[in-house]
């Protein structure tokens, strides 16, 4: 049986870059668009896992994600 299904691949657009990182509270993943280089975004974050917030600061290619609060 060959059920060779064609894939539509090449929707995702290249130059939306996305950044994979991890939530500093529960570990679950979370994405987010990635900033263009030379460009560095801060934001507060609310985890769509556990609805804590978290401060994160976007590079081109990494996140950094810390709590907000030390509880
Ligand atoms: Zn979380």
């Amino acid at each position: 049986m060959r059920g060779n299904k064609s894939l539509s691949v090449g929707t995702i657009e290249e130059n939306e870059h996305s950044l994979v990182y991890h939530c500093p509270y529960c570990k679950q993943i979370l994405l987010s668009k990635a900033p263009y280089k030379g460009e560095v975004w801060e934001s507060s974050i609310c985890c769509h896992h556990c609805e804590m917030i978290n401060y994160s600061i976007f590079y081109h290619n990494r996140v950094d994600s810390f709590r907000l609060s030390n509880v």
